[in-house]
């Protein structure tokens, strides 16, 4: 069986990626501007340091959402950065 990558585009480099290497937000309807799950419109950016700033330092998350993100928002996408980098070298 071969399951195609479900692809999504970094809002802050452009490049096209495969949706489990990216990061996603989501402005859910009812609980704002959430990581990980919540419906309604979604945004995507790199796990890398680079893109997670260029996202926060040119609102390209706000843009891309059409909505204000906090910069707790922020910090915990550093988070998830960060959880992401340890696990990865774990093996
Ligand atoms: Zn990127």
């Amino acid at each position: 069986m071969s399951q195609s990558p479900i692809l999504r585009r970094c809002v802050a480099c452009k490049k096209v990626l495969d949706r489990k290497y990216l990061l996603r937000v989501t402005r859910d309807f009812q609980n704002g501007v959430v990581l990980y799950g919540g419906m309604g419109r979604s945004a995507y950016v790199c796990r890398t340091e680079s893109c997670l700033e260029e996202a926060w330092k040119r609102k390209r998350l706000q843009k891309a959402l059409r909505c204000n993100v906090c910069s707790s928002v922020f910090n915990m996408l550093q988070k998830q950065l960060n959880t992401c980098i340890d696990s990865d070298t774990e093996a």
